[in-house]
C-alpha cells in the first residue's frame, strides 16, 4: 500500500515550491503571504499580498470572479484599509491563504494565467497604512527593558515595580499618530526639566529615541463586559507588524508621574506596511521563560506562548551608510501576547478589529540587544559609535531609523520587511 502523504499545509514547517522566482533571502516567500494596502500611479489603494518582490493584487483577482466561491465581494478588497477584509473572519483569511498557496504551488493555476493582470512590482507600488486603527495599547513586557528603564529612572532598588511580575503592565497610546514606514517624522517639542534646573523650559526634545517593538493586529471584536482567556485570545489576532514607538525621553521623564506617558510618546509611532498572518508564525512558536511567581489563574497559559523572530535596528545618518545598533529576538518577552489580551479584557474592556497591541520595547540580556537608545547609550552615558566618525546618544535630525524582523527555520524564512523613518528637524 502506498504510504499516506498528508496534504501540504502552510501552517506547518514544510517546504513549498512555487512557479514564481523568489530569492531564498526574500522576506516574502510562499510561507509568509502578508497582507497590505498598496496603490499604483493609475489605481487607488487596495488590498494586496506580498510575494517575493511582487504584490498579488487581490482586488484585481476578485474582480475576475476568482473569490466568488469564498463569498468575498470585490468591494471588500477595493478598500484603503484591511479592516473590511479582516471583518470577514478567520475562516475566510484561512481560505484565502490556502487558495493563494495552492495557486502559487500549482502550475497552470488561475494565478499563473493572471501574471500580467494581477501582479504589481513592489518597486512600482506605494504602501499605505494597512489598517484603520481605532485604539492602540502599549505593553511593557520585556523584563530586561523594564529593569533597565526602572534602574535609570528610579534607581536599582526600585527598578522593577512590585506589580510587574503579576500582570502585563500597559498604557493606552494614541492611534491618530500611527504612520506607515517611509513617513518622515518631525522632532517634537515640549516641556523639559533640565538637570539642576528649578523651572521647566520649552523646546525641541534633545532625547529623541526609538523603541523596537512588535504589535499584534486585532482581527475580531470582543464583547464589552466579556473577558478572554489566554488560550482563546489568540483567535482574536489577525497578525503582527513591526512597531517603532517613538519616545522623547526628556519630555517623558518630566511628565510621566503620576499618570504615565503622554506627549513624550504620542507624537508618532511607525509600523511596517505588511501584516504577517499569525498562521505564518505558527512554526516559530517557542516556550517562554518560566514565570515566577506564578501569575493569577486568569493569566496562566500552557504551551508555546512566544515567537522566535530575529529583530534588528539600524541608524543611518544623512548621506552616510547605516550601522546596526541592536540585534535581539521577540522570544525574549516575559509576557506572551495571549496573556496581554487576557489582561486587557479581564475587566470587560472590549477590543475591536484594527486595534494594535504593541509588546513594549524588546530588549535582550546583552547590551547590544537593547531595543532603545535610552538603554543602548545608558541614558547618554555611553555614546554609540555610528560608522567611523560619528557617535549617538539620542537621534539627530536627518537620521533614518530602520527596524527589521525575520523568523527563520530549516530554510524557511518569514520576514516582516522593514519600518524605515527619517527624522526631520523641529519646526
Ligand atoms: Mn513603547
Amino acid at each position: 500500500m502506498p504510504e499516506f502523504v498528508p496534504p501540504l499545509a502552510n501552517d506547518k514547517n514544510e517546504k513549498l515550491n512555487t512557479w514564481l522566482d523568489i530569492s531564498p533571502e526574500s522576506d516574502f516567500g510562499i510561507h509568509n503571504l502578508p497582507y497590505g494596502i498598496f496603490s499604483t500611479p493609475s489605481r487607488r489603494p487596495r488590498v494586496g499580498v506580498a510575494i517575493g518582490d511582487q504584490i498579488i493584487d487581490l482586488a484585481a483577482v476578485a474582480m475576475r470572479g476568482h473569490f466568488q466561491s469564498l463569498s468575498i465581494e470585490p468591494e471588500v478588497l477595493e478598500q484603503p484599509s484591511l479592516n473590511a477584509f479582516v471583518r470577514l473572519g478567520k475562516p475566510t483569511w484561512q481560505a484565502v491563504r490556502k487558495r493563494l498557496t495552492d495557486w502559487l504551488t500549482q502550475t497552470d493555476s488561475p494565478l499563473q494565467h493572471l501574471r500580467n493582470e494581477c501582479f504589481v512590482a513592489q518597486s512600482e507600488a506605494k504602501m499605505h497604512l494597512p489598517l484603520e486603527i481605532g485604539d492602540y495599547t502599549d505593553f511593557y513586557a520585556s523584563e530586561t527593558h523594564a529593569t533597565n528603564v526602572g534602574t535609570m529612572f528610579r534607581g536599582k532598588e526600585n527598578a522593577l515595580m512590585p506589580n510587574w511580575k503579576h500582570m502585563p503592565i500597559a498604557y493606552h497610546g494614541r492611534a491618530s499618530s500611527i504612520v506607515v514606514s517611509d513617513t518622515d517624522i518631525r522632532r517634537p517639542k515640549g516641556q523639559i526639566m533640565l538637570q539642576g534646573a528649578d523651572q521647566p523650559m520649552f523646546g525641541a526634545t534633545q532625547a529623541l529615541d526609538f523603541e523596537l517593538e512588535m504589535a499584534a493586529v486585532i482581527g475580531k471584536n470582543s464583547e464589552l463586559g466579556i473577558s478572554l482567556r489566554p488560550e482563546e485570545a489568540e483567535d482574536y489576532i489577525f497578525g503582527f507588524v513591526l512597531f517603532n514607538d517613538w519616545s522623547a525621553r526628556d519630555i517623558q521623564r518630566w511628565e510621566y508621574v503620576p499618570l504615565g506617558p503622554f506627549l513624550g510618546k504620542n507624537f508618532a509611532s511607525s509600523i511596517s506596511p505588511w501584516v504577517v498572518p499569525l498562521e505564518a508564525l505558527e512554526p516559530f512558536r517557542v516556550e517562554g521563560a518560566e514565570q515566577q511567581p506564578k501569575p493569577l489563574p486568569y493569566l496562566q497559559t500552557s504551551g508555546k506562548r512566544n515567537f522566535n523572530i530575529n529583530l534588528e535596528v539600524a541608524i543611518q545618518p544623512e548621506g552616510e551608510s547605516e550601522t546596526i545598533v541592536s540585534q535581539t529576538n521577540f522570544k525574549n518577552m516575559y509576557w506572551g501576547v495571549g496573556q496581554m489580551l487576557a489582561h486587557h479584557t479581564v475587566n470587560g474592556c472590549n477590543l475591536r478589529i484594527g486595534d494594535l497591541l504593541a509588546s513594549g520595547t524588546i530588549s535582550g540580556n546583552e547590551p547590544g540587544s537593547y531595543g532603545s537608545l535610552l538603554e543602548l547609550s545608558w541614558n547618554g552615558e555611553r555614546p554609540l559609535k555610528i560608522n567611523a566618525n560619528q557617535t549617538r546618544t539620542y537621534l539627530e535630525d536627518g537620521d533614518t531609523v530602520t527596524l527589521r524582523g525575520c523568523a527563520r527555520k530549516e530554510g524557511i524564512r518569514v520576514g516582516f520587511g522593514e519600518v524605515r523613518t527619517k527624522i526631520l528637524p523641529s519646526l
